[in-house]
């Protein structure tokens, strides 16, 4: 809690060099000001929280029924009374016995090592100087494996988290994750099937990555453009074969009567017989439709 949210009680004044605390209450939540602001026409000074609040419910309207309120900065003899007060830390309480001016108080207050927060683990408030270190050493707190994403309390790590318990896990999740591979085909070969009412063209093709057995790794290797083709615009891939160097591109389809490889240009090698023998050397692939 810092001091923007709290009403200051004026037991927290420590010392009143002459200064008559009645003109620095708050007439509505009756506390020490607190970033005082005043009514224009009565120049009475709320907290600025308090008069806000206030005007939610009261819009326009002065608490001391002015016609209309309207804003203006605290008068400057209260702004200078306050400005003289030091206060008491609001965590005093918690052991705390900074002492500072009325101005600083904010500022200390945020940064005090003496306010509780609560422990996610335990529940318990911990002083904020502590905090760290708690959470270094609470065995409530929950841990998270990077590696099989399990969660588990710091006291339970010895029985929860072993390494054949993490070894399962990853399989577990490996299998999840091909799981949603699949449906992300299926999902593909959904659209492609809507895609063949509209462009009868297309029929002559149907990609199945169904035997998906190895998981994420295998996906991995399909060519981007097969994995996120879209369907509206099949027509024509090429590929580009990387020179001397083995590829894995995964073209298993159904639904085809023939695969042509036909040659277009290039240096007849031995055995291929001007590019139409049973062996060629492919520097690239185009996938093509044709009806
Ligand atoms: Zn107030
Ligand atoms: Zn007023
Ligand atoms: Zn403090
Ligand atoms: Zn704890
Ligand atoms: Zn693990």
């Amino acid at each position: 809690m810092t001091s923007q949210q709290k009403h200051l009680s004026s037991e927290r004044i420590l010392s009143i060099p002459k200064v008559d605390i009645d003109d620095l209450e708050c007439s509505i939540c009756r506390g020490l000001l607190w970033k005082p602001v005043a009514c224009q026409s009565c120049e009475t000074s709320f907290c600025s929280t308090c008069i806000n609040q206030w005007l939610i419910d009261h819009p326009k309207h002065c608490p001391n029924r002015c016609e209309t309120y309207i804003e203006r900065k605290c008068p400057p003899f209260i702004a200078k009374l306050l400005a003289q007060l030091n206060m008491k830390c609001f965590y005093q309480s918690h052991g705390c016995d900074q002492v500072t001016s009325y101005e600083e108080i904010d500022k200390h207050e945020i940064e005090c090592g003496f306010q509780p927060r609560q422990c996610s683990g335990c529940k318990s408030e911990i002083l904020e100087k502590n905090f760290d270190n708690h959470m270094g050493t609470c065995p409530l707190i929950d841990l998270k494996c990077q590696t099989c994403k399990l969660i588990f309390k710091r006291a339970d790590f010895n029985q929860k988290h072993t390494e054949i318990i993490c070894l399962k896990e990853q399989i577990r999740l490996l299998q999840n994750e091909s799981k949603e591979y699949k449906h992300e085909i299926h999902e593909l070969n959904l659209q492609l099937d809507e895609m063949r009412i509209i462009h009868p063209k297309i029929p002559i093709i149907k990609i199945t990555f169904n035997d998906l057995q190895g998981g994420a790794d295998s996906v991995y290797c399909i060519p981007v453009q097969y994995r996120e083709l879209t369907w509206t615009e099949i027509k024509k891939h090429t590929i580009i074969l990387l020179f001397g160097k083995p590829q894995f591109i995964l073209l298993h389809w159904k639904d085809i009567d023939k695969i042509t490889f036909e040659s277009s240009g290039g240096t007849a090698h031995p055995g291929s017989d001007s590019g139409l023998g049973s062996q060629v050397i492919l520097t690239q692939i185009t996938i093509d439709t044709f009806e």
